[in-house]
């Protein structure tokens, strides 16, 4: 088995994107019969959790600085990279190295500023792009200084499983299956907190 069927035809997957959009509770159009043809509708949806990306992770949030860049040098060309671009402009060639990352060093303005573009990287994915891994990671490991609200921990569970789909062979193939598990589980541990404490807030109020 090798990258090459990422161009292949498969099945048509709009069942599951039902499962995905409904998550959210979002309508989804479709606007074109889905047989024959590979991943159908892909672009546009792609297009629309993007969207929702930048919308649930607002711009105004640029940082000054992304990373402690009086630390290191390796700290200063990272906030270098991140500064000198934005999150609709930055590309693979800026974050897709796993060895030299400048993602793993920002703070929780930092990862909220690039998540869309995180969330784009991942999305759209290639043969030679391929970020889904770097995703997986960044949002796997505990920084308990990242807090995300209900809506944003709704869009990584839908971001994920739209992933989980559209790249099964590649997950499975780089053996990454167990993290992507664990990482939907988080995340819906995550989300429920958010509802949990939402509720309790509700209760309070009263
Ligand atoms: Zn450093």
């Amino acid at each position: 088995m090798e990258h090459s069927h990422l161009k292949d035809s498969r099945t048509c997957w709009i069942p599951y994107r039902k499962e995905i959009m409904d998550h959210s509770g979002d309508e989804f159009r479709i606007t074109s019969d889905c047989h024959g043809s590979n991943r159908p509708h892909d672009a546009l949806f792609l297009d629309l959790l993007i969207e929702e990306a930048h919308r649930l992770f607002p711009e105004d949030l640029k940082p000054r600085h992304f990373t402690d860049f009086e630390h290191c040098d390796e700290c200063r060309e990272h906030d270098e990279t991140l500064r000198t671009h934005s999150r609709e402009s930055i590309t693979y060639a800026e974050l897709g190295n796993p060895g030299y990352d400048p993602m793993c060093f920002v703070d929780e303005h930092g990862m909220k500023y690039y998540f869309p573009a995180l969330v784009r990287l991942a999305l759209r994915s290639t043969i030679k792009e391929y970020y889904v891994d770097q995703f997986l990671l960044h949002i796997s490991y505990n920084r308990s200084c990242i807090r995300f609200s209900r809506v944003q921990c709704s869009l990584v569970i839908r971001v994920l499983k739209l992933l989980k789909i559209r790249f099964a062979d590649e997950i499975e193939l780089l053996g990454h299956s167990d993290e992507m598990r664990k990482c939907l589980e988080r995340w819906y541990g995550l989300l429920e907190k958010c509802n949990h404490e939402e509720r309790s807030e509700s209760v309070g109020k009263r």
